[in-house]
Formats: structure tokens, sequence, C-alpha cells
């Protein structure tokens, strides 16, 4: 693929020039030894920004939310999840499969928590009947929707009443953070556990972190092991995460407001019906249009999109610029004024 207005999500940046040359000088040794010096700087720089003890770098974010999952829950243990979360719903149900732990997926309100009583409901007295309640689960950001730190403290301070311990898939933790103006460590504070994605937004092409506790991090250290993301000079991989953390995070504002920008466009058509940029998404559900015919004429016009059961995803990251926005603006035009309605956006 050439070069393309690719808007399926933030995972597809590529390393451009300054991250491929701090890669290439990158200091390395072997990671499973814990003698490679830049992973541990890549480490202990996110441990820190995260307000946390530890971190450990994994090949990806499935890998360290599994692993932060089974650090905390043992086999036959419960974990308190949102239904529409990443590790309930994208992770291959490994917490289950690979964990023996119980999911109990809560519903999602509109705003992405999930409500307090519906937590409090959720988890079980000490009864023969029932798996242990060990952990409360929570994704921010949340389909591009930020979980604020009140939310965050309330939900939290829940858990650790009942004696539940807490994770947070942070994957977009640092969207959040830029988005409220604060730091990441206030939206992981009332967390034992945190894993942020360098994948995403932060443009690296490999890894996320897992942060907490020492004790935690070291049992995930073995579970990392066990499944596999026991990687030796991972060095290479985590200069680019360096390089991420130090350019690529007071960024991430450009990327929401090009997303407030391609909302606008957007809403300009009203068969595409409008969704407000959340982050660096936005979401809509076409009623006046075949989504599968309008993402065909898109993708000849070198632009894709992204979205599942005839909604559309749009994300925007460090590969996408005004020209980008430029070129979706005249493609709707297109295809919604003229040389798109023979493609028979209506005929269906
Ligand atoms: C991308 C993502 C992950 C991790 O995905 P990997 O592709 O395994 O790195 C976890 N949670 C959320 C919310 C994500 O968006």
């Amino acid at each position: 693929m050439t070069a393309m207005d690719d808007f399926r999500s933030d995972t597809v940046t590529r390393p451009d020039g300054a991250m491929r040359a701090a890669m290439a000088s990158a200091e390395v040794g072997d990671a499973v030894y814990e003698d490679c010096p830049t992973t541990r700087r890549l480490e202990a720089m996110t441990a820190e920004r995260l307000g946390k003890e530890a971190a450990l770098f994994f090949p990806t974010g499935t890998q360290s939310n599994l692993a932060g999952l089974m650090a905390h829950c043992g086999r036959g243990d419960e974990y308190l999840v949102g239904q529409m979360a990443h590790t309930f719903l994208y992770e291959g149900g490994g917490a289950a499969v690979l964990g023996s732990i119980q999911p109990q997926p809560l519903p999602n309100e509109p705003d992405g928590t999930i409500a307090l009583a519906a937590i409090e409901g959720a988890i079980k007295p000490d009864d023969i009947h029932h798996a242990r309640t060990r952990l409360l689960t929570l994704e921010n950001t949340f389909a591009g929707m930020v979980l604020d730190p009140a939310y965050l403290g309330a939900a939290t301070g829940l858990a650790r009443r009942h004696g539940l311990g807490t994770h947070l898939d942070g994957a977009r933790l640092m969207n959040a953070a830029v988005a409220l103006g604060c730091g990441a460590d206030v939206l992981a504070r009332g967390f034992d556990t945190v894993s942020l994605c360098l994948s995403k937004g932060l443009g690296a092409p490999v890894g996320s972190v897992l942060a907490g506790p020492g004790d935690l991090i070291g049992a995930a250290r073995r579970l990392r092991k066990m499944l596999g993301g026991g990687m030796r000079q991972t060095g290479i991989l985590a200069a680019a995460g360096i390089h991420a953390l130090e350019r690529n995070v007071a960024r991430l504002a450009e990327d929401h407001a090009r997303a407030a920008g391609l909302a606008g466009i957007l809403a300009g058509f009203p068969e595409l019906g409008s969704g407000p940029a959340r982050t660096n998404m936005v979401f809509m559900t076409p009623a006046g249009t075949d989504v599968d015919t309008f993402r065909r004429f898109l993708a000849g016009r070198g632009i894709a999109v992204g979205g599942r059961n005839g909604s559309l995803r749009w994300v925007t990251h460090l590969d996408v610029d005004d020209a980008s926005l430029d070129r979706v603006r005249a493609a709707c035009e297109d295809y919604f004024s003229g040389n798109g309605r023979g493609q028979g956006s209506n005929t269906a």
C-alpha cells in the first residue's frame, strides 16, 4: 500500500526517520536477563509517568492486559469488566481461556463508565456457590471517550472498600490525559496496575507497558515469560517507545483537534449521520447511504475508514494531516452531490 489517508486506526502509523534513527542506535542487552539498558529506561520512564513503582515492557497490549489480569486473579477468580471493553470483547477471551478467570461483564453506560451500583451489585458474597470476585477493570479512553478523575476515584474507591484489586486498560491513557490537561499519573492513581499502548497514537511500531506495584509487576514478569512474551534485545523496540513518550504525547492535542475538524466536515453530509469527536475518534452510523458502497468509493480515492456492523470509525493520528481532511471533504462532496450517487448509494 502506498500513501493513503488511513483513518482505520491509530495503530497504522509508521515510524519516521527520527524514530528509526533512535531504534538503530539503541543500546541493547538481553531483557529476559533484565540487562537491556534501553528497555529498563523505558520501563522506569513509564513507571514514573504513571506514578507507579515498577513497569514491564510487553509486545502487545493484549498480552500486557492478560498478564495484568492474571497477576491479580487466579484460577476460578472473577473480574468485573465492561461488556464492550477491549479485554472482554476484543482479546479472544484470553482472560477466561488462558487465565481461567471468569469475566463478569457489566453494561457500559453511553459515556463509557460502568455504573457504580452495577459494580457494587456484581461483587459476590463469600459463598461457595460463587466465583471469588477479585478485580475491577476499567478502560480509558473508552471508544475515544475520556473517563474523568472523579468517576475513576469513586469506582476504584468502591472496589478497594470491597477488597478488590483494580486494573486500567489505558491503551490510550495519554489521549485522556492530554484531553483533560492533566498528568497520566492523575488518571492512573486509583489503579493498582495500568496497561499503556505505545503503538497507538504515540506512534511506536510495537509495544505496551504494564505499570504497577513491584510485587504485581514481578508476578507479571513470570506470566509474560509463560505467555511467550519474554523477548531479548527489546532495546530496539523500547527506543521507539522512549522516543514516542518524549516526542508524541503533547502532540496528541493535534489529533484531537483534527478529529473535531473531521467531525465538522462529515456533519455537512446528513446521509452519514454525524457523530461528535471523542479525543482522536469520530463514530457514526449512516442511515441515508449504504456503508459498504461508501467505503468502497472512499477506498478508490485512497481513503480507508474503520468500523463494523454498519458504522464508520474515523481515527486521527500522526500519519494524517489537514490535507487528508481536505481529501475526505472532496470525496464526500463527489459522492453525495454527483458522481457518487451513481455508485448506488441510495439504490439498495
Ligand atoms: C489496542 C488496544 C489494546 C491492545 O491491543 P494490541 O493490539 O494487543 O496492542 C487494548 N485495549 C484497548 C482499548 C485497545 O484499543
